[in-house]
């Protein structure tokens, strides 16, 4: 019996990530369908070419909702089954409806710590520590081989304990893990959400008028971090509608802060309002319009607020006489890297025009590499194959039996 493992990609990069395994009566299994990073927008024909899009379907599983993970998803034939956790289906649905590519095909949604039957293939997933809400770590078992794929994740995040358990009691006999390797070779502080949530306070007391932060929507423990900063300090966090429906949506598994909590407000702004109407969503903007503020708001009392920043969000501020100055902060609290991207350069141009003091408060979404190698070294496997990262080659030392392949290269178990 021979089990089969190609990275068809991210064997060399950062995401993209797209791993096949197939079972001796060529079953197969795809962990994530991701798209490259460094793909233009609207690329097409992204799909690695080793991928056999004939034969029998492949069962998709999804490890996050971030699109170097789910991506190329669309790509995919039709009757591919897909699983993921049932979070991660609803926020990939939310998004690709708002880009205005709905994804109608059918999900179906496991549960952490319950293992689940594909074909052959036993899948056991583990909730993880990530910057995506909805993080899996996964375990394949056919044929008497243990296949362990990371997926993304971290320790210093506000699920870190999920990852310190796993580690203290891990899969027996893994025969290959998947490690990620993001951080490999970066030198950038890695503090704790809390300790992040310390900085942010200190910044919202220092500052006499509004603090702008640029962070992502989906990246739920940042959203916490930021509130409870604003709870401490006697600030009121705005966010726009899509962060607001971002909340309400993951309610459901989560006690999160959403609209109609206090201190906690959405700014209903008139591009994103239409784009809702648009969709036919004027109930939901009505709904938010309960718990929400118009933009001029916020150049009235300015020492109340921290203000979600994105780059669609910039015209209707400054349509209401919202612009960041001398009295106000702005931090960016993503990926520094995102800051050189158009942009990301529109928006430090806008934030910075009049003064504004500029602060960057952020913590990665992935492991640092003193915790990768833990990580490694306590999961004991037989190798581990190195995938998502770009240093893999010239940081290596500290783990054991690496496997380096390169992309598209089998791998038989
Ligand atoms: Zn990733
Ligand atoms: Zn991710």
């Amino acid at each position: 019996m021979t089990v089969k493992l190609v990275v068809h990609r991210a064997t060399q990069e950062i995401g993209g990530n797209c791993v096949e395994v197939t079972a001796s009566g060529g079953q197969r299994l795809l962990l994530d369908i991701g798209r490259p990073l460094d793909a233009a927008r609207g690329a097409t024909d992204l799909l690695p070419a080793t991928l056999d899009l004939g034969g029998a379907p492949a069962t998709i599983l999804i490890s996050h909702p971030h699109q170097d993970h789910y991506g190329l998803l669309q790509a995919a034939p039709a009757a591919w089954p897909v699983h993921s956790g049932a979070a991660t289906e609803k926020l990939i649905k939310l998004t690709a409806a708002i880009v205005g590519e709905p994804i109608t095909r059918d999900f179906r949604t496991w549960n952490s710590d319950r293992p689940f039957q594909a074909g052959p293939f036993t899948v056991t997933p583990f909730l993880t520590d990530h910057s995506a809400f909805d993080a899996y770590m996964l375990l394949i078992e056919v044929e008497g081989r243990r296949i362990l794929y990371s997926g993304d994740f971290r320790l210093h995040g506000r699920k870190s304990s999920l990852v310190t358990r796993f580690m203290s009691k891990p899969p027996d006999d893994i025969d290959v893990m998947l490690l990620e390797g993001t951080n490999l070779g970066a030198d950038k502080p890695w503090m704790s959400e809390d300790e992040l949530e310390a900085q942010f306070c200190r910044l919202f007391g220092e500052t006499r008028g509004r603090v702008f932060v640029a962070w992502s929507a989906q990246n739920i423990d940042r959203t916490v971090t930021l509130y409870r900063a604003c709870l401490k300090t006697g600030r009121t966090l705005v966010v726009d509608l899509y962060t607001a429906e971002v909340l309400e949506l993951l309610g459901e598994y989560a006690n999160l802060p959403r609209a109609g909590w206090k201190q906690i407000r959405v700014v209903i702004t008139s591009a994103f309002a239409n784009l809702y109407r648009a969709r036919g969503n004027e109930a939901f903007v009505s709904r938010m319009a309960e718990h929400g503020i118009a933009a001029r708001r916020l150049a009235e009392t300015p020492s109340e607020w921290v203000v979600m920043t994105r780059k669609s969000l910039i015209r209707d501020y400054f349509r209401q006489n919202v612009t960041p100055d001398a009295d106000d902060a702005w931090s960016w609290s993503m990926w520094r890297g995102y800051l050189d991207g158009a942009d990301g350069q529109a928006m430090q141009a806008w934030l910075g025009c009049n003064g504004a003091r500029a602060c960057h408060l952020h913590t990665s979404g992935h492991a640092s590499p003193d915790d990768l190698r833990k990580f490694a070294s306590a999961m004991q496997a037989g190798c581990v194959v190195p995938i998502h990262g770009a240093a893999w080659d010239t940081h290596a030392a500290g783990f054991d039996a690496i496997r380096r392949l390169g992309d598209g290269e089998p791998l038989v178990i």
